[in-house]
């Protein structure tokens, strides 16, 4: 290996400007990795190919499609433990320096960096030859694998529809079990190295925050790799049907994370929510000013209703934190019965991108479909509540029930801002709130201009 290979790059950043090449991400519409179970004879043991220009042959500063096909073969293998072992996809190629691998299924996001391809990370084949190796040597129930990335656009499309049939069909298998069946949930802690206080827990009705792992393949992990990083939580006592809160998810929780959380609440948004990592597919996020909230995922490239493009909320969402009103999530999880049952659910939910509202048509309940506004609906939060007006969005009768509060019972707090651990720079100190609820009668912002000769203070 021309670069070096370990936990410690792991979290490792590559800015646009230390970029050699980027391999997928937002400006590439279709890519993927997958890993599928095949027949002993259909593989031929460590080959690794590369079907398109390699990275020597890429322009520097280029963005290419990328998708990795990993195929595995073994008498123990099952279809059901293909998404766990794709998850270690974006785990092991994280290991390679120089190597950043975001996000997972159709969303990954590849970039190498100057440095590691000046050292002679030339050639996809040296990833290759990580995942081969890691993966053999840590499930060493895979007796055959073969790696082929794509690079070519057209080998891609060809390539595309299997990686999404294969996901659905995963996810629609967990869609008929509930949390009430099953008495063991499973935790994730891959994504501590990225948000050290960070579990996700995958229960049937609540799928991993990065929508690469569903109940049952938390069940197929935790058997072939009991060591591992994914593992069963006894449910133990239900201390809430609604919220979802479980003794035997905070027992596991406090323990994972040393202390930090100690409790969770599965299908809320507010008070105790699950963790979000920053692998989420998407956000949920609480509007004040209509009480309601919007939802975004990851690949929307716009500014949602709020102002606020994704990444800017996923800075406030990520890092292992539980964070007030924002709310990692996954696709699957707005298709669950249980989708923040406790927070009211879809009649909560008051925008959400159009492509995606038409994506979960079949989950909205129909009399709510047409009453969530979408980007070409409104623009602005003020738009959106005319508009939740006109449509009598459940979300109003919330807005009803404020009204008749007298002045005085509020004692004048009008909203709550909470953005967990909060900074705060000031005389050369950075002061930090740990979820701390400030009031106040007026916020001024003003901008902090040099001042010029002659000036007084
Ligand atoms: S998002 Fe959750 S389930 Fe997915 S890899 Fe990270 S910790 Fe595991």
């Amino acid at each position: 290996m021309p670069v070096d290979v370990g936990l410690v790059h792991v979290g490792e950043r590559i800015r646009k400007n230390d970029m050699h090449v980027e391999l997928g991400g937002p400006s590439v519409e279709k890519k993927f990795e997958l890993v599928k179970v095949r027949k002993p004879g259909e593989i031929r043991d460590g080959a690794i190919t590369v079907v398109g220009p390699d990275l020597s042959a890429m322009e520097e500063g280029g963005k290419f499609p990328l998708g990795i096909l990993v195929e595995i073969a073994g008498p123990q293998l099952e279809e059901d433990i293909e998404g766990v072992i794709e998850r270690r996809i974006h785990e092991y190629t994280n290991y390679v320096e120089g190597f950043m691998h975001l996000n997972q299924r159709y969303d990954i996001w590849v970039r190498v960096s100057k440095k590691a391809y000046a050292k002679g990370l030339t050639s996809l084949t040296h990833v290759g030859k990580v995942l081969i190796d890691l993966l053999k040597n840590e499930l060493p129930i895979i007796e055959k694998i073969q790696v082929t990335f794509f690079t070519d656009k057209e080998a891609i499309s060809a390539r595309y529809a299997e990686a999404m049939a294969s996901y659905e069909a995963r996810d629609a298998r967990a869609r008929g079990l509930t949390d009430d069946d099953v008495d063991v949930f499973y935790g994730c802690a891959l994504c501590q190295s990225f948000a050290p206080s960070h579990v996700c827990v995958i229960t049937p009705q609540r799928y991993a925050n990065c929508g690469a792992i569903s109940w049952f393949d938390g069940r197929a992990a935790a058997r072939i790799d009991p060591k591992g990083p994914i593992f069963p939580i006894s449910k133990g006592e239900c201390v809430d049907p609604v919220k979802g809160e479980y003794t035997g998810i905070n027992e596991s929780a406090r323990k994972r994370s040393l202390g930090t959380v100690s409790r969770i609440f599965l299908y809320s948004a507010f008070a105790c929510p699950h963790t979000s990592c920053g692998c989420f597919e998407g956000i949920a996020f609480y509007i004040p000013e209509v009480e309601g909230f919007g939802i975004v995922m990851r690949g929307y490239g716009d500014v949602t209703v709020n102002g606020l493009p994704f990444s800017t909320m996923a800075d406030s969402t990520a890092g292992g934190r539980q964070v007030d009103g924002f709310h990692g999530i996954s696709l699957e999880y707005l298709r669950s019965p249980r989708f923040l049952a406790a927070d009211g659910g879809y009649a909560r939910v008051v925008w959400m991108p159009a492509e995606l509202k038409e994506q979960m048509r079949a989950f909205i309940p129909t009399d709510l479909f047409s009453r969530i506004a979408t980007e070409k609906d409104v623009q602005t939060v003020s738009e959106l509540r005319d508009f939740l007006s006109g449509k009598s969005h459940p979300v109003t009768e919330r807005w009803k029930a404020e009204e008749l509060v007298p002045a005085e019972e509020t004692n004048g707090a009008v909203q709550v801002f909470s953005g967990g651990d909060f900074p705060v720079m000031a005389g050369g100190f950075k002061i930090i709130f740990k979820n701390a609820k400030i009031t106040a009668d007026r916020v001024i912002i003003e901008p902090i201009r040099p001042k010029k000769p002659g000036e007084g203070a």
